[in-house]
């Protein structure tokens, strides 16, 4: 995954693609470059490292070269994240065809990419990287005879894989060229000037008027206008989509970090995601497609994602099994997309994807599909790929999430899928109508209960600084604290580098159990009162080992704080609404750790936001 954009227009280009860059730089941050067209052909700038890099070599380029400055109105600009060849110089885009003819930014895997390379070697074409990437510049100028649309249209249909490209010709330096497949693009209406990039950011300096280009569209971008084609080459016209969002929403507002700014703004995620969906104690999902006929008739349930996604349906499981009484499990997407799912029309599969472009998970959902499954998707982004390819969707109103590591796209699936499951479980009859109305208050309530847990944080700070020293950390829990676990846990290692391991705390005996020492941190989740004497007893066994135990309890809970260490102690609340309030100390734990030992907690290492390659 990485990010791309491409501006046309009358203004310097590098500073409005560095900047624009820099909004992506979520999707990928391990190389960046940009190209520009002039009179004097392409020019590429490209270097391994941050944005910032880039910005200092373009900088110091025009300082000796002070003529060059401003020069260029047109540009194509990448922050990659690696998929084949290390991050390194020459394995940075844009890559340049050896004729210098055209220039290439790629988003996405081309999985014939040796075979290409093959051919075109054949054919006299050099390479000067290890990426997939370089044989699209290749492949592209093989075929330019002096028609970049026929050229970019005869390359393109040789691709298999993934592909978002923004696209450069010496010839052609007043236009700029995107295509794309399974890879999200958007492109920028201005005036006098016109813009593609992977994301909504990425624009909003410059317009607010934007269309998703569609799968293979092809896209020729000049100052004065855009043109787009079919595959066939039929020219078509897309509505323009007006984004209203404020543009601080995509800035950290003061916070050091995105990651704290998002947490902090759960309880109002929470609420804008729920909220309009209630009306008199009844829950109005705005399905589509999927009547409630069809929901009555369906009796088993897959929830699908990756990451976190697939912890909000690790979660969610118990709910929904409990609530309606059918099969319900959690699935990894990368594994259920290849494992032959025994499903039906009578299957519910809910997909589960922040970014909606979380390439497993959208092939996770086209196996659903090509299986005959009813298929709902909960995702963040708007007419993303998931969002569109899914029978019926349903949005999290979270905003956008900048932050790697997500917190309030989690916090609001998981309310959302707890709706989901209420208006299931009402209209199947397990649950009556004073049932509904009284889980619906519940939900409602969670956003007050939040936003006063977040104006407490010194407890929380204060157990960070005793901890974050720690080599090892294990978090334990049952039945949902388990799943629950399974997501502190991720939060943690991804963010501060602690290694972290989730068990179910009845696993511990049977080999985890020997990794715990003097000192060793144990988190115990010990919400789920059914369990609660079992959770005692294993606090009990880790702390006989050495173990110094934080546990998270109920208001009530007096029993467990005798055993444990600490507590992180939460407020009263029903079982619906447990998860949404457990979670967030332990969100806020990892960001407190990974501030403490200086992480770049937005950026962490090897991570990137939107996962859309495999
Ligand atoms: N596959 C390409 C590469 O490794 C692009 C990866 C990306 O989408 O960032 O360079």
């Amino acid at each position: 995954m990485c990010g791309i954009v491409g501006y046309v227009g009358n203004k310097p280009a590098s500073g409005i693609l560095l900047d624009a860059l820099e909004k992506l730089e979520y999707r990928g941050y391990d190389s960046a470059g940009i190209a520009f067209a002039g009179r004097d052909g392409i020019k590429v700038y490209k270097t391994c490292g941050r944005i910032k890099q880039l910005r200092e070599i373009i900088a110091e380029e025009s300082k000796s070269d002070s003529s060059r400055d401003g020069e260029f109105t047109v540009g194509i600009g990448h922050t990659r994240w690696a998929t084949h060849g290390r991050p390194s110089d020459n394995n940075a885009h844009p890559h340049c065809a050896h004729s210098g003819k055209v220039a290439v930014v790629h988003n996405g895997i081309i999985e014939n990419y040796l075979e290409l390379r093959a051919f075109l070697e054949a054919h006299g074409h050099t390479f000067s990287s290890d990426t997939d990437s370089e044989v699209v510049s290749e492949l592209i100028d093989y075929y330019y005879s002096g028609d970049p649309v026929s050229a970019v249209r005869r390359a393109e249909m040789q691709l298999k894989g993934s592909y978002a490209l923004g696209i450069l010709f010496s010839d052609y330096p007043w236009q700029i060229m995107a295509i794309r497949k399974d890879g999200p693009l958007i492109v920028g209406l201005g005036k006098d000037e016109n813009m593609i990039a992977s994301d909504i950011p990425a624009l909003l300096k410059h317009t607010r008027d934007i269309f998703r280009l569609g799968e293979r569209e092809l896209a020729i971008l000049t100052k004065d206008g855009v043109t787009v084609m079919d595959s066939y080459g039929e020219r078509i016209q897309h509505e323009f989509e007006h984004i209203d969002w404020d543009i601080d929403a995509a800035e950290k507002c003061g916070y050091p970090h995105f990651m704290i700014k998002e947490i902090m703004e759960q309880p109002d995620a929470i609420m804008k995601t729920i909220g309009p969906r209630i009306h008199d104690g009844k829950i109005d999902l705005g399905l589509k497609h999927i009547s409630e006929e069809d929901l009555k008739g369906i009796t088993s349930i897959k929830i699908v994602g990756c990451g976190s996604a697939y912890h909000v349906g690790m979660v969610e499981k118990y709910y929904m099994r409990h609530l309606l009484g059918i099969p319900v499990d959690a699935e990894l997407a990368s594994e259920f997309r290849y494992d032959s799912p025994i499903i039906d029309e009578h299957t519910l599969v809910i997909i589960i994807s922040q970014s909606g472009e979380t390439l497993d998970t959208l092939y996770g959902l086209r196996e659903a599909r090509k299986r005959g499954a009813r298929v709902i998707s909960i995702v963040n982004v708007v007419a993303s790929s998931i969002a569109n390819e899914s029978e019926d969707v349903l949005y999290t109103w979270a905003g956008p999430e900048i932050s790697v590591a997500t917190t309030k796209a989690y916090s609001t699936q998981l309310v959302l899928i707890q709706l989901l499951s209420l208006h299931m479980a009402y209209i199947k009859g397990t649950i009556d109508e004073k049932q509904l109305s009284a889980s619906v208050d519940e939900l409602m309530a969670i956003p007050k209960m939040l936003s006063d847990m977040l104006k407490k944080v010194e407890p929380i700070q204060y157990l960070a600084s005793q901890y974050f020293n720690s080599q090892d950390v294990f978090f334990i829990g049952r039945n949902m604290d388990y799943s629950l676990s399974l997501e502190a846990s991720l939060k943690l290692k991804e963010i501060s580098y602690i290694h972290s391991e989730a068990y179910a705390a009845g696993e511990l005996k049977h080999g985890s159990i020997s990794l715990i020492e003097d000192g060793t941190l144990v988190i115990a989740l010990c919400t789920y009162r059914p369990l609660l004497e079992k959770m005692v007893s294993n606090i009990k066994e880790v702390k006989a080992r050495g173990a110094k135990v934080i546990a998270v309890i109920n208001h009530d809970d007096d029993e467990t704080e005798n055993v444990a260490d600490h507590v992180i102690r939460l407020p009263e609340c029903g079982t619906l609404s447990l998860p949404s309030l457990t979670i967030v100390p332990l969100q806020l734990f990892a960001y407190y750790i990974a501030s403490l030992k200086g992480c770049d907690i937005d950026k962490p290492r090897n991570l990137a936001k939107s996962v859309t390659v495999e």
